[in-house]
């Protein structure tokens, strides 16, 4: 076994967590994180009461609690008629049945809180500005070079660094997410600059054809997240402020107008073209394993990316804890407990995925006219698999 740190490359969501979860068992860890700083950037984030298995295990569901919200409802609209399809309660009925909130959170202050916790532990490195070009793999351990031409080596690695991987591309080499033909765009502004006829209290997704928009508050009611996606020819091109206006106006052009009150403040800087990854069985040779959206990056539809990185996280320290040290074991132990899980849920994010675009047509009016029927004993039955969280390795124990 080797007696160096664990390098983990990327200081996301999912490698900051991986690092608590590491440490909490007493190995050390030196996470690469290739921007400025970590966690600089951001927008709303959605969880479901998964990621408490989580938080509750690393200490920190008081400090998370601290920065998050809860909604008191989930709500889908149809984007042409306003009429209201599905309402999910997430307040008292939902804490009754899954034990743990549904939050809403500004990514950077859920990255603060892990990055607070992160800095307060001395087997925790953090070095920022370290973007990781290359690596090689020794006999004992790895060592990587960064652009700036340093090197740090470590016993293993964990890959971390998002949808376009390194370490993906060189273990696996699939290429490029698979872009599916729409852009997203993000926006946050202050509140009362809101002047949409929107509900402002709840997560709201408004489904359409070829459209979705999904919204809800952040910082305890003071900011308002806004994030709007759309089938475009155009989605693998770079726009100028004028075409990228011209061509959301165009796609929503036949929508309700609270959603097109809601277009006109969208910040057009951000706009990003939408892929995912297939599901693939491996996601570690040698040394190196892939965790979070580096192995198995979802659409957005069941918002569970992020929450899948963070579970990714705390299971991979515990089978780490649970192999002393042995990393082949440790990451096939990971992997046989994560491979189902996460690989459900980039599918049902494809299904969920087609289910809110469909195009206007018989299709739709039939998804219409059922879902009204859909109680909410039946909602938490069809999302108990997801919300009831996985199963953990329990090297540590509670
Ligand atoms: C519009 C949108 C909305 C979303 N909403 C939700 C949601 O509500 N809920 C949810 O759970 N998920 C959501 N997601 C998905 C979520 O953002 C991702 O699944 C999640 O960020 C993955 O976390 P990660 O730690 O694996 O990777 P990332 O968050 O991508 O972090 C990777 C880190 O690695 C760094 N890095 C990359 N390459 C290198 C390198 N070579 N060297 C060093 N550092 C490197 C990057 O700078 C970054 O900090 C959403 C995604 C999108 C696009």
């Amino acid at each position: 076994m080797s007696h160096e740190p664990i390098l983990i490359v990327g200081g996301g969501l999912g490698g900051l967590t991986a690092a608590l979860a590491l440490a909490r068992g007493g190995r050390p860890t030196r996470v690469l994180e290739g921007a400025a700083e970590f966690g600089a950037i951001g927008y709303g984030v959605q969880f479901g009461p998964n990621v408490f298995h989580v938080f509750d295990r690393l200490g920190l569901t008081e400090q998370v609690m601290a920065v998050a919200d809860s909604p008191p409802a989930v709500l889908m609209l149809d984007a042409l008629t306003g009429q209201e399809l599905v309402r999910i309660p997430t307040r008292a009925s939902f804490r009754a049945r899954f034990k743990h909130p549904y939050i809403i959170v500004h990514r950077i202050d859920l990255h603060n809180v892990l990055l607070d916790a992160c800095r307060r532990n001395d087997a925790i490195e953090l070095v920022a500005e370290a973007m990781v070009s290359g690596f090689e793999e020794r006999g004992d351990g790895i060592a990587v070079t960064t652009a700036d031409g340093r090197t740090f080596s470590g016993g293993a690695l964990v890959a971390a660094d998002g949808v376009r991987s390194l370490f993906r591309a060189k273990l696996i080499g699939d290429g490029e997410p698979q872009p599916i033909g729409y852009v997203a765009l993000r926006t946050i502004v202050p509140m009362q600059e809101l002047k949409a006829d929107v509900p402002r209290d709840c997560v709201v997704l408004w489904s359409g054809p070829g459209l979705h928009i999904v919204h809800y508050p952040l910082r305890h009611g003071s900011e308002f997240n806004v994030v709007n996606v759309f089938r475009t020819a155009a989605h693998a091109e770079r726009l100028d402020a004028a075409s990228a206006r011209a061509e959301l106006e165009h796609a929503y052009r036949d929508t309700h107008p609270s959603m097109r009150a809601l277009i006109g403040m969208m910040d057009l800087r951000w706009r990003r073209s939408i892929g995912d990854r297939a599901p693939v069985r491996h996601w570690h040779r040698g040394r190196i394993v892939l965790l979070g959206d580096a192995a198995h990056a979802p659409l957005q539809s069941l918002a569970q990316g992020a929450g899948m990185a963070i579970e990714d996280g705390l299971c991979l320290a515990e089978a780490i804890h649970a192999a002393d040290g042995d990393y082949q074991a440790a990451f096939r132990r990971f992997e046989a407990a994560r491979l189902l899980r996460t690989a459900r849920v980039q599918l049902e994010s494809r299904s969920l995925w087609d289910f809110y675009h469909l195009d206007e047509g018989i299709a739709r009016d039939v998804r219409n006219a059922s879902v009204v029927d859909w109680d909410e004993a039946h909602m938490f039955d069809c999302l108990s698999w997801l919300y009831d969280g996985a199963p953990v390795p329990p090297a540590l124990g509670p």
